[in-house]
């Protein structure tokens, strides 16, 4: 009954380093294009009187997209074998970083692709931040334009050195680095000729090796309520399930005041007949007694103290900060996770990220656009469950009074279990 999941994946570099003219060649040697795209490309390419360009495919996806026409350029889907995955995408770099942060891309690894000649820039740096921020677990470095070099071993040696270096300072694992070339399709899909010393993976091999997503059904129960209703006289409460399975029967826990009912009835609009219901699938319960929950309050298994949700009114989070203006302590937002909304105050700025160099200082202020780690306090307990990659419920986001969106905030653990400044990890 429940199929694997589509792999997300996203595509990161710096401007002009090749992320378009990768997707493109991706989907052409995947043999992912829909029908009638690749003659697009080739036409409109001659008209300019240029060789194929591949991130014209992009932008035919883009122009669709502003039609309101099918296709969804923010989530591109491409098969390898019998594994699917998704390119997660956005368009324009902000939107790209706002998706990120907010889990509207949530992606199990990333290729970062970097320029071989030019080496990592500004944006490569900011987007590896981002990639550890968030926690992505799997890295593949795509050194491009490597026909640039001529596919020159110890050149391209040297760009790997320096990949890694600023990789290892933020204590990425790089699943491999590969030499390559997107607009030729050198070591993309298929082994380059002018690189015969390379003997890594090709870019598909990498992405082939990436592990599938852990499977959310397979850990503890977690539904944050998304509304309480009546129908018949009955009540229900709905909500999404974001981890493991829930049947008539289980007794849970609700909320931080921790009240616990008995599962009278699972119902779902699909496969009715189906005992139980698992993550991802949007769900009402009737519960006995016949509680009444508030929107956001956590429903999680009652009689597993071990794995029940951290506790805390005092967290700590990672920080990538939106804003125009820095971030002071003593501000004040509301932090919106899964359906819940908490008033919280930047209690401390615990470390903030220099983006120069990625090292970790002491600051009174996040500067606009920086990463951080701080410390948020509610004026009540709150559960949530720490963030891991691939898990959108422990990924917060802080919102100011206007309802703008001003920084994403997965969320490190209850504060009161650590002391001092540590590393961002
Ligand atoms: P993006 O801004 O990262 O999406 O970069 P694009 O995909 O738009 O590529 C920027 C420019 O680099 C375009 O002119 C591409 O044709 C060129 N380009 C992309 N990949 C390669 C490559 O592997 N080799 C060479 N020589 N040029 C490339």
């Amino acid at each position: 009954a429940y199929r694997a999941a589509a792999t997300p994946i996203v595509i990161v570099g710096h401007v002009d380093h090749g992320k378009s003219t990768l997707i493109g060649r991706l989907l052409y040697d995947t043999d992912s294009l829909q029908d009638g795209k690749l003659a697009q490309i080739v036409e409109s390419s001659r008209k300019r009187g240029l060789a194929v360009e591949w991130s014209f495919l992009l932008d035919s996806l883009q122009i669709e997209r502003d039609q309101g026409v099918t296709v969804d350029s923010t989530r591109i889907p491409f098969r390898l074998g019998s594994r699917e995955f998704v390119i997660v995408d956005a368009p324009g770099h902000r939107q790209f970083l706002r998706n990120m942060i907010t889990g509207a891309a949530d992606a199990e690894a990333a290729v970062l692709v970097v320029d071989a000649q030019e080496g990592a820039q500004e944006q490569t740096r900011r987007h590896a931040m981002l990639l550890r921020l968030i926690g992505i677990r799997h890295v593949i470095v795509l050194l491009n334009k490597s026909d640039v070099l001529g596919f020159d071993e110890a050149k391209i040696v040297q760009a790997e050195s320096d990949v890694r270096q600023l990789l290892g300072r933020l204590e990425i694992e790089v699943e491999a680095v590969v030499p390559a070339s997107a607009r030729d399709g050198d070591n993309i899909a298929s082994r380059s000729e002018r690189s015969a010393w390379y003997k890594g993976p090709t870019l598909i091999e990498a992405l082939a090796n990436v592990p599938p997503p852990t499977s959310r059904l397979s850990l503890p129960f977690r539904m944050p309520v998304q509304d309480v209703y009546r129908f018949d006289g009955v009540r229900y409460v709905a909500g999404r399930i974001e981890r493991g399975t829930v049947r008539a029967g289980d007794r849970l826990a609700i909320g931080a005041q921790g009240q616990i009912a008995t599962v009278a009835e699972v119902c779902r609009w699909h496969a009715p007949e189906l005992p139980v219901a698992g993550a991802g699938e949007s769900i009402a319960l009737r519960l006995e007694p016949d509680l009444v929950p508030d929107r956001g309050d956590l429903l999680f298994p009652a009689d597993d103290k071990a794995s029940a949700p951290e506790r805390s009114a005092r967290i700590r989070t990672r920080l990538f900060w939106l804003r125009g203006e820095p971030l002071r302590v003593g501000e004040s937002f509301t932090l919106r996770l899964t359906t819940a909304e908490h008033d919280v105050t930047v209690a401390s700025i615990d470390a903030v990220v220099d983006l120069d160099d990625l090292t970790l200082r002491q600051g009174d202020e996040v500067p606009p656009d920086g990463f951080a780690e701080i410390t948020l306090a509610a004026s009540h307990a709150v559960l949530f469950d720490p963030f891991s990659p691939g898990m959108g419920d422990g990924r917060g986001v802080l919102v100011d009074r206007h309802q703008r969106i001003v920084g994403g905030a997965p969320l490190i653990g209850p504060a009161e279990l650590e002391d001092g400044v540590h590393a961002i990890h």
